[in-house]
């Protein structure tokens, strides 16, 4: 069974290495999926979305939402995005997959 929460979370970044519009500074509005795996225990859940949110919003979001990005991420894009938040993430929930929207609709799929 999968469980996902939705998180969303405003930034700046730019790619320096990148010719093209994200290599001045300028602002997304993200958007990011954490799935969770695991078996349905007694009380009928794998996850408490609850305590989900807590994790990520904790680990992850408050140190992205309206940050400069590339003083938390080398080289911020979506793709680094997506694995600098499983490694944050990875010893505290069981990761099957994170989703990360930098615009709505561009998005990568990081799963390890
Ligand atoms: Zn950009």
């Amino acid at each position: 069974m999968f469980v996902t929460k939705e998180f969303t979370f405003d930034s700046a970044h730019y790619l320096p290495d990148y010719h093209g519009k994200c290599e001045s500074m300028h602002g997304h509005t993200y958007k990011m999926h954490v799935t969770v795996e695991g078996e349905v225990q007694p009380d009928g859940m794998v996850l408490d979305f609850v305590e989900l949110k807590k994790i990520v919003k904790e680990r992850v979001i408050s140190k992205l939402d309206h940050k400069l990005l590339n003083e938390v991420i080398a080289t911020p894009s979506a793709e680094n995005i997506a694995i600098w938040s499983w490694e944050q993430l990875e010893k505290k929930l069981p990761l099957y997959e994170i989703k990360v929207w930098e615009t709505p609709t561009s998005f990568v799929t990081y799963r390890k």
